[in-house]
């Protein structure tokens, strides 16, 4: 398994304006997503629609339940422009189901197996202090549910923590997912990682 961990930048916000990042709002808990971002200084908004990605920095794709996540995007149209989206550097971040769209078995914008439920039984929903690499020395409380967990990874993911000896935080690139609900928390650090990464690509593509 593949730990690069020095390869993350930190969450650094150095842009001259607000990234704009869009939440992918379907199903699950978009607007606590919406939330986070806003108190971090980005400019969120709802993205229902494949016109709505144009002009935006990055992608949030919230927890929620997978299957009628990957329904709704096969419904809205709005697979191969997400596909042609991270693939055009945007910064990409899925948590808990965004985690299982974006791995192998839907999206595969991220070279991670997925294992669903894993957890213990499906309705198991815990707590837990997770290190995660780059982040500093400081654990982040995490609330997962129903959450998946990284089964196994290409040589290109990092995987920046892990619980129970099990992945649950990995990067690929401009492709961040966590197991975990970081909205649901005070902790912001995992958002201002994405942030830094929506940040990375204005600034390389501006240059
Ligand atoms: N168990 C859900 C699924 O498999 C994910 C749960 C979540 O996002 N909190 O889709």
């Amino acid at each position: 398994m593949a730990g690069k961990a020095e390869a993350t930048p930190p969450p650094d916000q150095s842009v001259d304006r607000p990234l704009r990042i869009g939440v992918l709002a379907i199903q699950g808990d978009f607007e606590a997503h919406v939330d986070a971002l806003r108190r971090l200084g980005a400019e969120a908004e709802e993205v229902r629609r494949p016109d709505q990605l144009a002009d935006l920095d990055g992608l949030v794709i919230p927890g929620g339940e997978s299957t009628t996540i990957r329904m709704g995007l096969q419904a809205y149209g709005l697979e191969q422009p997400l596909k042609d989206f991270a693939e055009g550097g945007q910064a990409v971040f899925g948590t808990c189901a965004g985690l299982i769209v974006l791995g192998r078995d839907h999206l595969g914008l991220i070279d991670i197996q997925a294992r669903r439920n894993a957890f213990g039984r499906q309705i198991r929903s815990f707590e837990a202090d997770v290190a995660i690499r780059g982040l500093g020395d400081e654990t982040l409380r995490a609330v997962f549910i129903r959450a998946p967990w990284i089964e196994s990874a290409g040589a290109g993911v990092e995987v920046l923590a892990e619980l129970e000896g099990r992945p649950v935080v990995g990067r690929e690139g401009n492709v961040l997912v966590a197991s975990f609900h970081p909205e649901l928390t005070d902790d912001l650090r995992l958002h201002a990682l994405f942030l830094a990464l929506a940040a990375e690509r204005e600034r390389t593509s501006h240059a």
